[in-house]
């Protein structure tokens, strides 16, 4: 069977997965693992193969001998990468600028390219041209492709894209709206129209990807027009740790008023705000706890997340004029049913109206759970942005065969 290596590799870690580009959004993947801590003397390798885990602990120097090793260990497993009909890698890199729309396929001046958009992403960057480097060493021999996080927001329109701030100083410092989480949206809205039987060129949703980053988006007849995050990830919804939209004067009030430094600041922003800044956890299981245990902060919390969610679907509801399809999606929309209930309350007179026991069947693959009566169509479709990027590699390595 053709499989396609698809590889995810942060600054410390290399997530990666052996996957079937024809299996379904809820199969597990063929092989899964995770090289954890690169650089640290508490290194760590945990590879998943047919419902069994193996874990290594060791240091792991490099990108390098991460996925050597991790290689290795499937090799004895008899499912390494050599062994198996690998028909492509592909490789999530984060930031393809105003560059890249479309999954490319790696060559030098590919890689190269993506080294001058580090500027833009300066940790994620780096990192993904690490994983891509050691990759196609490994692996000389088959096509390896980058599929872009940024790539499906890469034609907004320039009314969504651009910030009201100085035009030279934003082309200077190439200060625009990218959007992130791009193929999970794509993923997603490309399953709707099936789903409630609509043209796909007529049809216009918003997708909402509610992980533990948090993103939403406009899609009109398979083009997205808005979306919430925007020169970085920060940006947009209130998510697990990070802020989401805040008044700008924030951060110079925390610098001049408060002492904090620029990288202070930046840490607070991303990894201490969020849920987890206001009730104290991230994890939107945690939150339901303490929320069942009347703790205010936490309920708080949960209510700063869903106003912001609703203002966004609001302003997209209008955006788009009509609106065939509202989607949930990632770790808190496929499996929290108060988040969906409470972002779409009271909206019958829009013709959006769930289905509450519909809403509360549990997680099982591509779903409706709005009411007949709702002219607004209300889904749950799993996300699989591993499987997502397998099936682009894969179509790219089949059209140059
Ligand atoms: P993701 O980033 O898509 O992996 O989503 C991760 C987040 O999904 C976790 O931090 C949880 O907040 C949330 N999550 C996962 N499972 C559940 C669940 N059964 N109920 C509520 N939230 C969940």
């Amino acid at each position: 069977m053709p499989y396609v290596l698809v590889i995810n590799s942060g600054s410390s870690s290399i997530k990666f997965q052996i996957v079937d580009p024809t299996a379904s959004a809820s199969d597990e993947p063929f092989v899964s693992g995770l090289v954890e801590q690169i650089g640290e003397p508490s290194g760590r390798i945990t590879v998943k193969h047919a419902g069994q885990k193996y874990v290594v602990q060791k240091e792991v120097a490099t990108h390098a001998v991460g996925l050597e090793e991790t290689f290795a260990l499937l090799d004895a497993k008899g499912v390494g990468p050599t062994q198996l009909d690998i028909v492509a890698a592909g490789h999530r890199v984060v930031h393809g600028g105003m560059v890249f729309s479309q999954p490319e396929l790696i060559s030098d001046p590919v890689v190269e390219m993506i080294r001058t958009l580090i500027p833009l992403a300066p940790l994620h960057n780096p990192a993904n041209i690490d994983g891509i480097e050691v990759a196609r060493k490994l692996l000389p021999n088959i096509p390896h492709v980058a599929v872009f996080d940024t790539g499906f927001f890469r034609d907004l329109p320039p009314a969504a894209a651009l910030y009201a701030i100085n035009a030279e100083v934003a082309e200077k410092n190439l200060v625009r709206r990218y959007g992130f989480h791009g193929t999970s949206h794509e993923f997603v809205s490309s399953q709707v129209p099936a789903l409630i039987d609509r043209d796909p060129l007529h049809t216009r949703q918003i997708v909402l990807h509610l992980g533990n980053g948090a993103s939403c988006s406009a899609v009109e007849n398979g083009h997205a027009i808005d979306t919430s995050m925007g020169l970085t990830p920060l940006a947009g919804l209130v998510m697990g740790t990070r802020s989401g939209d805040i008044d700008p004067g924030i951060i110079f009030h925390l610098y001049r008023q408060g002492g904090m430094s620029i990288d202070e600041i930046d840490n607070l922003l991303n990894r201490q705000s969020g849920v987890k800044g206001l009730s104290g956890v991230n994890d939107f299981r945690e939150l339901r706890t303490m929320i069942d245990n009347e703790d205010e902060n936490a309920w708080l919390a949960y209510n700063v997340y869903i106003n912001q969610l609703r203002r966004f679907i609001g302003s997209y509801m209008i955006a788009l004029g009509r609106v065939d399809a509202i989607t949930f999606t990632a770790g808190v929309g496929e499996n929290d049913k108060h988040v969906r209930a409470d972002a779409l309350d009271n909206m019958r007179m829009y013709g959006i109206e769930i289905d509450p026991e519909k809403n509360d069947l549990p997680n099982d693959g591509p779903r409706i759970i709005s009411t007949d009566n709702s002219t607004t169509k209300v889904l749950v479709v799993p996300t699989n942005e591993e499987l997502a990027i397998a099936q682009k590699a894969a179509r790219l390595a089949s059209q140059i065969r």
